[in-house]
């Protein structure tokens, strides 16, 4: 039965993602990169992957801090039970930040440390699975050619 049913299903989905590029082309020029669809939210931030699970890191202006869960076509997803922390600053003074949920997204409960360049770990925690941790440079710097801030910015020169 199997068999007969999945090669229908996948027909299907065929058919369906045939018609979804279709209306694709119509709106943009051809040599577009189909492998990196467009997101639907503007993500701007810094994109962490680990263990099948995607978050965008984001700094707002007044210096609070944002997570927002992504699908792996980086499309944003609300967010789950997870608990998300971050640890910054100093090894021998860190600074730690809870993050507290929002429908859209978990928001750090306070600012972080007004410095231009500094080690933070995000760490996000769910029932039951190992926690996941990300460590990256929190550099405020602005990249001179995206001009994005470093820590968001993915230009080859950094790599
Ligand atoms: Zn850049």
């Amino acid at each position: 039965m199997k068999k007969t049913t999945i090669p229908g299903l996948l027909l299907l989905l065929a058919l369906t993602h045939a018609q979804a590029n279709a209306q694709h082309d119509h709106d943009h020029e051809h040599g577009h990169d189909h492998d990196h669809p467009h997101p639907k939210v503007e993500l701007s931030g810094r994109h962490l992957s680990q263990a099948g699970q995607h978050f965008e890191f984001r700094l707002l202006p007044d210096n609070r801090a944002v997570v927002i869960p992504l699908n792996e076509k980086k499309e944003a997803l609300a967010p789950g039970n997870q608990e998300v922390q971050l640890t910054g600053g100093d090894r021998s003074a860190p600074v730690r930040i809870a993050f507290e949920k929002t429908d859209v997204h978990w928001i750090s409960m306070e600012a972080l440390p007004d410095v231009q360049n500094m080690p933070v770990v995000l760490r996000v925690t769910h029932a039951g699975d190992r926690p996941l941790f990300f460590r990256f440079q929190l550099d405020r710097r602005i990249c001179g050619e995206c001009g994005k801030m470093e820590y968001a910015c993915s230009c080859d020169h950094h790599h």
